[in-house]
């Protein structure tokens, strides 16, 4: 069964979740273009209720100064097209609070998506073309297809979720026991009910990886406008997320054209509107910070819930099982992760496989004792950083010494309390921490680098190639030139050249447009490039002349290749619009003498060369 099919038999069960009477029959109206933006006002104001979300949501916002109080007012803010998809959104928002799935978990899928679509929203009113009105009920319905699930399979749904732990299912899992995705039922449900297609399409898509497809620029743009969003409303929901959420977000931003000052003050308005919809729309939204702190908080972690989401991984290395046992119970209740070792060289292993961030070794153990644990840790530039904390059995001065030179950053006495290991512990963790924030500082920087790296390359690139054509331009041509002439010299091999011009462009430019002008450009650096030979370079040196640089080839070979030039550009029509255009052009060749002594000569003389063919009729090969 193909997946429309699926559909449909999911649809006849009458189960799906569906808008209003009121916001379908608006939809219909506007689809068949029968309605104009009164008779819709007209409709809507029939349902009191959507007709009072429709109105919270226009006076949300710091984007409006005086309140809306009338629907056909509020139609002519947000515009027809926009209104129709609200009213859809809002209906399905409004009768679906609550449902029969209960692993399902109904107010975070509502929190979720309306941080999604006011995301989406600032986002689109930022720094696209599109309305963000649309996009907003676009990220509000991006997920649609959870609800439907829950709504028509709350059984089996909530089996396949509680698998998962409540986290989102995977596409393998739906397939199998629905026999179509969730993305995909977002995308059906949406063109079913009249959603505009390239927004359903990009609503189904927009978890996925994006880099390779195939589907036009219009649907991927709004894809990743969603993904983006969707990042964005993760970080609003989480009070201390990791960094590197935080500087993908960022980066992508920028890939939409938004600076990073202006993403701090965009994520900061996303969090207000979110805060007031929440209230409005009574949808439970956990309270966010703005930007600023956000970022404060991921970077450094000094905010105590980030401890409880940061948890540490100890290594408990001790001979004796009930001193293990103890620990594992003190760590794993404060939730740690406890890795445990019966000597020395099962510590070291572990440090090694596990890296851990702090260990707790006892003094004599069989194998490695504790002291000489610590000494190789310390000299592992792969271990070193690792926090230990020494157990002794006696509060002796030298053997404390002793644990500090080996390298240990603490130590305990044996018996200790749980509450002394605790402050030791919480002490540990200070250090860990800004360690840790050390070193995603230094990947940050690291990446900040590796990306200047790239953009210095891309730019060097840009910098020797002609845009318009995308073949090498002048200073490439002379570099080049240079060095082709170095290699010429060096294996006593000849090397010659090609000056080309076409003749009577500005004819072209003033009869066709300039534009038309450009597309000959463009197919004549086309056709040279497929002539082009293994040892030629094709450069556009300006305008419309172009240099082939012929390594290892004679004036005689060069005139013979350019002679068949001359006669591919002559035979190629090229028809634009409504009329075809000839084009011709004329060839200097000019070969290296050894009695030259810089390149620019030998280019010097190819242009010689095509400027006497320009004299004598255009259209010809002279050599020089
Ligand atoms: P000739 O046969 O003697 O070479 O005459 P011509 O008309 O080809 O040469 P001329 O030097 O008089 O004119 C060249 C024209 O090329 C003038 C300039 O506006 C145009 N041109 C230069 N660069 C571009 C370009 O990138 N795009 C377009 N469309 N035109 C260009
Ligand atoms: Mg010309
Ligand atoms: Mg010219």
């Amino acid at each position: 069964m193909n997946r429309n099919e699926t559909y449909l038999k999911i649809r006849a069960t009458r189960k799906l979740p569906t808008p209003s009477r009121v916001a379908l029959e608006v939809m219909h109206l506007c689809h068949g273009n029968e309605a104009g933006i009164d008779e819709i006002a007209d409709i809507i104001q029939t349902d009191p209720a959507l007709s009072a979300e429709l109105l919270k949501y226009v006076n949300t916002g710091i984007s409006s100064p005086s309140p809306v109080l009338s629907i056909r007012k509020a139609a002519v803010k947000v515009g027809m097209k926009s209104l129709v998809n609200l009213a859809l959104g809002f209906s399905l928002l409004s009768h679906n609070k609550e449902g029969r799935c209960s692993v399902f978990d109904y107010g975070k899928f509502w929190s979720s998506s309306l941080a999604r679509a006011i995301s989406a929203k600032n986002i689109a009113n930022a720094c696209s073309s599109y309305n963000g009105d649309e996009l907003f009920t676009c990220g509000l319905l991006a997920d649609i297809g959870q609800l439907a699930f829950a709504t028509v399979f709350p059984d089996q749904y909530g089996d396949l979720l509680a698998k998962n732990e409540g986290k989102q299912t995977c596409q393998a899992d739906e397939l199998k026991v629905f026999g179509i995705t969730c993305a995909e039922l977002t995308t059906e449900l949406l063109i079913d009910w009249g959603f505009p297609e390239d927004f359903a399409i990009a609503c189904g898509i927009h978890y996925q990886n994006l880099d390779n497809s195939e589907l036009h620029d219009e649907i991927l743009y709004i894809a990743r406008l969603l993904q983006l969003a969707n990042n964005i409303a993760d970080i609003c929901q989480h009070i201390c997320p990791q960094p590197a959420k935080l500087t993908q977000v960022e980066e992508k931003s920028e890939q939409f054209g938004i600076t990073y000052d202006a993403f701090s003050a965009i994520f900061d308005l996303i969090v207000t509107e979110l805060k007031q919809c929440g209230e409005k729309f009574q949808i439970p939204v956990k309270p966010s910070l703005f930007y600023q702190e956000i970022k404060r908080h991921a970077f450094i972690g000094e905010d105590s819930d980030c401890n409880q989401a940061n948890p540490l991984r100890i290594l408990v290395a001790d001979d004796d099982p009930i001193t293990i046992l103890n620990f594992v119970k003190l760590f794993s209740a404060r939730g740690h992760e406890v890795l445990t070792a019966e000597n020395g060289e099962e510590a070291l292993r572990l440090c090694h496989e596990a890296e851990p961030h702090l260990l707790i070794t006892d003094w004599r153990m069989p194998k490695l004792s504790g002291i000489e644990l610590c000494k190789t840790l310390r000299n592992n530039p792969v271990t070193q950083h690792i926090y230990i904390i020494m157990v002794t059995a006696v509060e002796d001065d030298d053997e404390i010494v002793q644990a500090f030179d080996s390298g240990a950053d603490d130590y305990v006495v044996k018996p200790f309390t749980p509450k002394i290991l605790e402050a030791r512990i919480h002490g540990g963790e200070r250090v860990i921490r800004y360690q840790k924030a050390l070193q995603r500082d230094r990947e940050i920087i690291q990446r900040y680098a590796e990306q200047l790296t790239s953009a210095n390359h891309r730019l060097q690139a840009m910098a020797m190639t002609d845009a318009l054509t995308g073949l090498p331009n002048r200073r490439y041509a002379m570099e080049r030139m240079n060095e082709a002439v170095k290699e010429a010299v060096r294996h006593k091999e000849p090397l010659s050249c090609i000056m080309m011009d076409i003749d009577a462009f500005k004819a072209i430019n003033d009869n066709y447009g300039h534009h038309t002008g450009d597309i000959v450009l463009k197919e004549i650096a086309a056709i040279l490039l497929h002539a082009a030979r293994e040892y030629d370079t094709i450069c556009r040196m300006g305008g419309e002349e172009f240099l082939i640089i012929s390594s290892r080839n004679t004036a005689e070979t060069t005139r013979i290749f350019a002679e068949r030039l001359r006669g591919d550009i002559e035979k190629h029509s090229m028809i634009m619009d409504d009329h075809t255009i000839n084009i011709t052009a004329s060839f200097g060749v000019a070969q290296w003498q050894n009695d030259y002594d810089r390149s620019e000569q030998l280019v010097r003389q190819a242009d010689r060369a095509m400027y006497r063919a320009k004299q004598t009729g255009k259209n010809r090969v002279e050599v020089i």
